[in-house]
């Protein structure tokens, strides 16, 4: 299968298992969770240490990357199984909840949707509302099955705003389908130069949670943050505070968390009065 006509941007991703086994029957949207360009999630998943990446990206613009051939399987969903039939979509998103998407993000990610649907020869795009019916369907062979990313994994993903809106894009891209074919596709739309990055607060793989304060930091490492802030040894960045007076910002990846409570095990901080 072809990759979408829509893509202005192909960054193709390290991350993925190659050619899929199972034919595409379900298309799955995410959030990025950043209001980012094509470009900028490309960079993202160009990086091998990420351990992800999806086939698809619509940008803040509505502009299109491609990330992983639509005949590979994606790292995406948390779930192999998914992924190997799922044509996977991040959308850009706001960094916070509910995860809001851009009238153009949402608009050139219904226009993806159908792309996705006529080229794979589908003529209907089913949301069938839970998990359990959903995995359990048998779509026809004109039949496209839309999942979502919390079901294979514990993540608000795709956000609220996108959760709530599963069933209209559903209609709206069937509604589409049921003309033979759609005029010739929207131009794509003018990128800005420089857009957002995606937040450093990313929650969507665990691999780059951060925690920024002490209230996210989990309970294995709370002793050891609160301590290190409250000596001044961890500062955050950004100047703000909580409301117990301790810094914000922290930044703390679950791996430089790790390391930071083996090292006060080993009393490494007793000379700085943490
Ligand atoms: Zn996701």
């Amino acid at each position: 299968m072809s990759n979408s006509p829509l893509t202005t941007c192909t960054v193709i991703s390290p991350n993925q298992s190659g050619k899929r086994l199972h034919a595409v029957d379900r298309i799955t949207i995410h959030c990025v969770v950043g209001q980012c360009t094509a470009e900028a999630l490309g960079a993202l998943f160009a990086d091998p240490k990420r351990f992800a990446s999806s086939n698809y990206g619509v940008d803040k613009d509505g502009r299109v990357g491609c990330y992983v051939d639509e005949d590979c399987r994606s790292w995406c969903s948390s779930s192999a199984a998914n992924d190997d039939r799922a044509v996977t979509i991040e959308t850009a998103s706001d960094s916070f909840a509910p995860y809001a998407v851009r009238p153009a993000a949402y608009a050139g990610l219904l226009d993806l949707c159908e792309d996705i649907c006529r080229r794979n020869g589908k003529t209907r795009l089913l949301w069938l509302g839970d998990k359990e019916t959903t995995l359990a369907y048998e779509p026809g062979p004109d039949e496209m099955v839309m999942t979502v990313h919390r079901w294979f994994a514990n993540k608000s993903c795709p956000g609220e705003y996108l959760m709530a809106r599963q069933g209209e894009i559903a209609a709206e891209v069937t509604r589409r389908l049921e003309t033979p074919q759609s005029a010739a596709p929207p131009a794509p739309l003018a990128g800005e130069p420089g857009g957002a990055s995606p937040s450093p607060t990313d929650e969507e793989e665990d691999d780059v949670k951060r925690y920024n304060s002490i209230e996210e930091v989990p309970e294995w490492g709370k002793e050891t943050v609160v301590r290190l802030c409250a000596a001044g040894v961890l500062k955050g960045c950004g100047g703000e505070r909580d409301g117990d007076g301790y810094p914000t910002g922290l930044d703390l990846s679950a791996d430089a968390l790790r390391l930071l409570v083996i090292l006060d095990r080993a009393g490494a901080f007793a000379a700085c009065g943490a």
